[in-house]
């Protein structure tokens, strides 16, 4: 080594590659430490709940497994559940620039999705269910097709002599504060169920609209 790189080593010593490698050694140690520190120490908490619960030693296993499953939220596999639903409805797209502008009706097709673990609760009338279909379609029917079966939908927008003029030849008219697309009639529709849902306990997973039998919107609580 020449007097000029000892001296930058002197002042540097980690440009030297087998200090440098030396360095990343121990870090890398350190770290595996650490790791092996935190499952001691998660070990430790489950064994004390365990033995303050008094349990047989046999048993202390599988209850800390179950603790431990609790702990990390995995109480059991998740499935999804759908209901579909059929409805037809009539909109307007005021402003579009495609045939959708005048008014004109679909079948629209409704999917509703929920996601839990199937109950285990031998003798109960829900064993063994994420949720009842009849329940959900209790709750889409009350709050979607019930309101918007054979109505007609437009954006609230609409001049008032244009609204009065509708409500001589239909009476089942609803105005939304957006534009009746499928992707807004989604959203609203999203909005209605989803409280309610949350009341029952029950997690929404995902909704699809389909306006057409090859056009759909959809939404999807990963996206959001
Ligand atoms: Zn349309």
């Amino acid at each position: 080594m020449t007097s000029l790189a000892r001296q930058i080593e002197q002042r540097d010593p980690f440009r030297n590659p087998l200090n440098l490698m030396l360095l990343t050694k121990c870090k890398l140690t350190l770290i595996y430490i650490s790791s092996k520190f935190i499952l001691l120490s998660e070990w430790l908490s489950l064994y004390i709940i365990n033995r303050k619960q008094n349990s047989p030693i046999g048993d202390q296993v599988i209850q800390m497994k179950d603790i431990r499953r609790q702990m990390k939220g995995k109480e059991g596999n998740r499935v999804r559940v759908t209901k579909e639903f059929v409805f037809d409805m009539g909109h307007a797209l005021i402003g579009y620039d495609g045939p959708c502008k005048d008014i004109h009706g679909h079948t629209y097709h409704l999917s509703v999705t929920i996601i839990g673990i199937p109950l285990e609760q031998p003798g109960a009338a829900k064993d063994g269910m994420v949720v009842d279909f009849g329940l959900i379609k209790e709750v889409v029917h009350d709050k979607i097709i019930s309101q918007f079966d054979h109505a007609l939908v437009l954006n609230q927008s609409l001049p008032d002599e244009f609204k009065n003029s509708l409500g001589a030849v239909t009476g089942k008219l609803v105005y939304l504060p957006v534009q009746p697309s499928c992707e807004n009639l989604l959203l609203h529709f999203k909005n209605l169920v989803e409280p309610v849902f949350k009341e029952k306990g029950w997690e929404l997973f995902s909704m699809k609209l389909y306006e057409t039998p090859t056009s759909f919107a959809e939404w999807c609580v990963s996206d959001n």
